[in-house]
């Protein structure tokens, strides 16, 4: 199918900005640009044209670091969150339908239940007592399972005479899970539950991208099986957002190697350097503010990170490894030196002034969330006020020629962009938020985040193909309902996408 699209304004590129009146698309390429009568020109007849006369039309983001599986089940499951009674958690189980697998729920909180006290199987098996319920607490260290799930995983002779196993004054089990037994049947659950449940949940996930203007993205710690399972669904159906997977590391090495296409392809493995901020894990150095004795820790050893990336350059793909502390970058930084290519490093969150160079010169690119610096407000409690400017430093990134790509670590982070592209572009200075009124320097431009969005990414990626709408460019693009550039920073994230399109069909619409 040929099309012919015009809008308001078209941005192909934000770097350099080229804009134009319309695009040609043939074979889910763009193959003209220019001119209404420059396209009309160059496509021939048998096109079908589509006008947003009143809206614009942008590249397409590309999330260059998420995670498709768990964002898939984030979306697919109860939310309990917030509910006042065992009644109202019932009332919402009763509602699902009696055959299936599993059911999952998840934030439940017995402190805020007019019962006065913990759910029970007996509460579940009353509205289901053929599919297995799990549903975890607000805090994911404990969960109430109906007596399906409880005989489904084999708790009672896994965990006999365990106290984790929680049992009333008769010592039948409850169907309450605390800690060990806790996390057992959460492994359990993500291992065992059907490849059909986890197709669902996939595309759903895919939908939801879609929807947000979301047309490509790099899945994060993917594992093999979630792989086998995209494949199979895209000779099934088809796929509408391009995947661009990074194995885990610990199953990278018994990977047989795949070149995959245009909609679904291995990119690389990704490795861990270190933890994160929140749990004190992410490694610095120098001591954690609010926990002096502690300098965090370190995951993977920089021999296996150098492994991991020696056999990715073996079959031509990257490692992206995960650094959030100044002293894990420097461990990464120091095996990307010994590196043949380019490699990614993910998140980046804290970067001294002599690192940059160092950054530059292996041609690292820096894989950011800028969501971070609203949601993360309390960075500054666990590195102090002086240290301010080595906390996401996006502006000092891009003046220093390193590469940006955006993402939004999602489900760690909403999946919508434009939240994202507000968040880099004011970082929380709106909400009084610390870490946007002391280092205000390091806001980027609405244009910047936009291009670090699509170019960037892609090059992140490693997709020349994708990131803008010049001429033998995938034809992915967004309709949206205002002009970016022209909004106020406080409006980008009331930016409105109302239609997504991927290799030159329309994917999604309003
Ligand atoms: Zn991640």
């Amino acid at each position: 199918m040929k099309y012919i699209v015009t809008a308001k304004i078209i941005y192909l590129s934000f770097n350099p900005k080229k804009t134009c009146g319309a695009i040609g698309i043939d074979g889910g390429v763009v193959r003209a640009t220019g001119s209404f009568e420059d396209v009309v020109r160059n496509m021939g007849s048998e096109v079908e044209v589509k006008t947003y006369q009143d809206q614009v039309i942008m590249p397409g983001f590309i999330d260059a670091h998420m995670h498709l599986d768990d964002f898939g089940k984030y979306i697919s499951i109860i939310d309990l969150r917030g509910m006042t009674s065992i009644e109202e958690m019932k009332a919402k189980i009763s509602c699902i339908a009696k055959d299936g697998g599993w059911i999952l729920g998840h934030g439940w909180d017995q402190d805020l239940f007019s019962e006065s006290r913990w759910p029970t199987r007996d509460d579940l098996d009353m509205v289901q007592n053929i599919r297995p319920v799990f549903m975890s607490r607000v805090d994911l260290h404990s969960a109430v399972m109906n007596s399906a799930a409880i005989k489904e995983m084999g708790l009672e002779e896994e965990f006999a005479g365990d106290e984790d196993l929680v049992r009333d004054s008769t010592g039948s089990v409850t169907g309450v899970v605390k800690e060990r037994v806790f996390g057992y049947a959460d492994d359990w659950i993500k291992i065992h539950m059907p490849d059909e449940q986890w197709e669902e949940m996939l595309q759903k996930a895919e939908r939801e991208a879609n929807k947000a203007g979301v047309t490509s993205v790099g899945f994060m710690s993917c594992s093999i099986r979630q792989y086998a399972i995209l494949s199979h669904l895209k000779l099934k159906r088809g796929l509408s957002l391009r995947i661009h997977a990074y194995i885990s590391s610990d199953e990278f090495p018994s990977l047989e190697y795949s070149s995959g296409d245009e909609f679904l392809r291995i990119s690389g493995v990704k490795a861990f350097s270190d933890g994160s901020l929140g749990s004190r894990t992410a490694l610095l150095s120098f001591p954690y503010m609010d926990n002096p004795e502690n300098f965090g820790e370190a995951r993977e050893s920089n021999d296996s990170i150098y492994g991991s990336g020696k056999l990715a350059e073996g079959k031509r793909m990257d490692i992206g490894t995960h650094a959030i502390g100044d002293k894990a970058l420097d461990n990464v930084l120091s095996v990307y030196e010994k590196l043949g290519k380019e490699h990614r490093i993910e998140h980046a969150s804290l970067v001294r002034s002599d690192q940059f160079e160092r950054i530059k010169n292996c041609k690292a690119v820096l894989v950011v969330q800028p969501h971070f610096t609203i949601t993360d407000f309390w960075t500054l409690n666990r590195i102090g006020e002086g240290k301010v400017g080595m906390a996401y430093p996006f502006n000092t990134m891009l003046k220093n020629k390193i590469p940006i790509a955006l993402s939004t670590d999602c489900p760690v982070e909403n999946i919508n962009p434009w939240e994202t592209v507000y968040a880099a572009v004011t970082r929380g200075s709106h909400e009084g938020i610390p870490l946007g009124l002391l280092s205000g320097e390091e806001r980027i431009s609405t244009e910047q985040a936009l291009e670090a969005y699509t170019q960037g990414s892609a090059l992140a990626l490693r997709n020349p193909e994708i990131g803008s709408l010049l001429e033998g460019n995938m034809a992915d693009f967004i309709v949206i309902d205002r002009d970016p550039l022209a909004a106020p920073d406080d409006e980008l994230q009331h930016i409105n996408v109302v239609g997504t399109w991927v290799g030159g069909k329309a994917v999604w619409q309003l």
